[in-house]
């Protein structure tokens, strides 16, 4: 629009410096995502990067407190359409490695099946990575992702205490998350799990028991969150209605008057949560680095 002579202010989701609220209006949500343009790539040199990001979807209809996702209308492209663009990716830039950058990649089954039989039928070889939620894979589904490419899945687990994870919008009980980690393990898919602390209603106890618990999946590896007080959330109009933050709280953020906004359940600290945060880094990988040592040790006995 803009190379046709147009004006920038006539762009949606715009805010221009200066305002302090407003900006253009927000842009109108598209149904049908197949009729998006691929992303610009050529711009990039993408001999620099390992893998490329590709999206299949847009929104989530689950309802987790902390997430800006949180019930966006969920919409799914169809196979055809992503497995163009893989096509098109290979056959441009040379791509091995993909990365589906989809919160819920498997949340429409049909899809997803369908698109691992297209992908399998072209024969490109790629290996590819997604993002999905443990109650909406199983190993049957696994199987069929493994052989079209999947070579590593991740999942939210957030806190290692189901009523915890379950007030936060995950229903879903341990006993699914052990037994997904270990069908992931005996298919040869990677894995890796996503841990919070700062949940409601968490406990230092309740922390403790996520970086046990994490461990424990023995994914390949994990990535531990701070719950940060998102706009527009659950949990942040919770925060709001408790008056525990104000509306500008981002704003003073930015100008550096507050420091970043996190959620902080009422019997912990903040310094308690960035303790825990640094200890469960310090607690999985320095377990991990054991874990590989040990494995070698029988082969070192046997030999
Ligand atoms: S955390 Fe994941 S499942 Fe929950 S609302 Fe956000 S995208 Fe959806």
């Amino acid at each position: 629009m803009l190379l046709e002579g147009g004006d920038v202010g006539d762009l949606c989701g715009l805010v221009f410096p200066g305002q302090t609220a407003g900006g253009t209006p927000t842009p109108a949500v598209v149904d049908d995502i197949d009729v998006l343009p691929y992303p610009a790539r050529h711009l990039f040199d993408l001999s620099e990067y390992e893998f490329v990001t590709i999206s299949a979807t847009r929104g989530c209809p689950f309802n987790c407190v902390y997430c800006s996702l949180s019930e966006t209308r969920f919409r799914c492209r169809s196979a055809e359409s992503v497995v163009e663009e893989v096509r098109c990716v290979v056959k441009e830039f040379g791509v091995r490695s993909l990365d589906f950058i989809d919160d819920v990649f498997t949340f429409d089954r049909c899809f997803v099946e369908e698109f691992c039989g297209l992908l399998e039928d072209l024969g490109l070889g790629v290996s590819w990575a997604c993002t999905t939620r443990a109650d909406l894979v199983d190993e049957k589904l696994l199987k069929v992702m493994k052989d079209a490419g999947l070579r590593h899945i991740s999942f939210g687990v957030e806190s290692g205490v189901e009523e915890i994870r379950k007030a936060a919008g995950k229903d879903i009980s341990n006993r699914r998350y052990l037994d997904l980690f270990g069908e992931c393990r005996k298919l040869g898919i990677k894995t890796r799990a996503y841990g919070m602390f700062g949940l409601p209603g968490e406990t230092l106890a309740d922390m403790d028991e996520t970086i046990c618990f994490i461990r424990g999946l023995r994914p390949d590896s994990a990535i531990f969150r701070v719950v940060d007080l998102v706009p527009n959330t659950p949990l942040f109009d919770l925060a709001l209605s408790e008056g525990l933050v104000g509306v500008g709280v981002w704003r003073e953020y930015v100008l550096g008057s507050r420091k970043y906004p996190i959620h902080i359940p009422k019997v912990l600290t903040e310094k308690q949560i960035y303790e825990t945060h640094n200890r469960a880094y310090h607690s999985f990988y320095g377990h991990h680095r054991f874990n590989k040592i040990l494995s070698k040790i029988p082969h070192l006995l046997t030999r």
